[in-house]
């Protein structure tokens, strides 16, 4: 992690307590008319295919299969929502940057990524995810502009941060956080989880709970 501590130990202990409640999956939408009504505050997540993004989910709300984590390139192609405690809502966002998909596929896609990002009043922050072993690729860049674009707060976590050295590790969120320091609306700190060893997560459920700004 980089910098100072951000969150006190009884902000991270709130947290703890906040993801610890139940978890439900929601819907899955497909259209922009599908979507819930915009009563809770809801963070997204959205990354490349295959980043990590249902381990994540998974790992920050302690279930092993609230979102299906799926090695198959593309197979999460809906907005899902899921809710924490009755307060705040996980969005997952359709992965992008497979390589299987057709192109109207792929817009069709993004074009639903999109206008969620867009019209969502109730969207505290989103989450881009980037495997900790690639860094920023020119594949990124898409969502960022869109997210900067949409002016929709969002913060950059690296998954999968255990395949790397501690110093490889210090490096990459170096690099990224200099990457973005001139996006408007990239929040500055960045994040290295790792699902599998659980590195990172009190931090990033912190952050969550206090984007969506509740407490258990
Ligand atoms: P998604 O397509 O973004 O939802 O990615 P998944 O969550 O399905 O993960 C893709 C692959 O990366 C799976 O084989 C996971 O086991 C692996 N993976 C996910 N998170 C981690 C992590 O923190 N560490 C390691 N070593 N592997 C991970």
């Amino acid at each position: 992690m980089s910098g100072d501590p951000a969150f006190s130990e009884e902000e991270l202990e709130a947290a703890r307590v906040l993801f610890a409640r139940p978890a439900v999956f929601l819907m899955g939408a497909v259209s922009i008319d599908g979507l819930p009504a915009p009563d809770l505050p809801e963070v997204a997540f959205a990354g490349r295919s295959n980043v990590g993004k249902s381990s994540l989910i998974n790992a920050l709300t302690g279930h092993k299969h609230l979102a299906r984590a799926s090695n198959e390139p593309g197979r999460t192609r809906e907005v899902n929502f899921f809710v924490l405690d009755d307060k705040l809502r996980l969005v997952d966002l359709p992965g992008y940057g497979w390589a299987k998909a057709s192109k109207t596929e792929v817009k069709k896609f993004q074009n639903l990524g999109r206008d969620y990002l867009r019209g969502r009043p109730n969207l505290k922050r989103a989450y881009l995810l980037i495997d900790a072993r690639h860094g920023l690729k020119e594949v990124d860049k898409e969502p960022m502009d869109a997210f900067d674009r949409a002016a929709v707060s969002y913060q950059i976590v690296l998954t999968k941060a255990d395949k790397l050295k501690s110093v490889e590790v210090d490096a990459v969120l170096r690099r990224t956080e200099a990457a973005i320091a001139k996006r408007p609306a990239a929040f500055p700190r960045v994040l290295a989880t790792s699902s599998e060893k659980g590195t990172g997560l009190p931090d990033l459920r912190a952050e969550i709970m206090t984007a969506c700004a509740v407490a258990p």
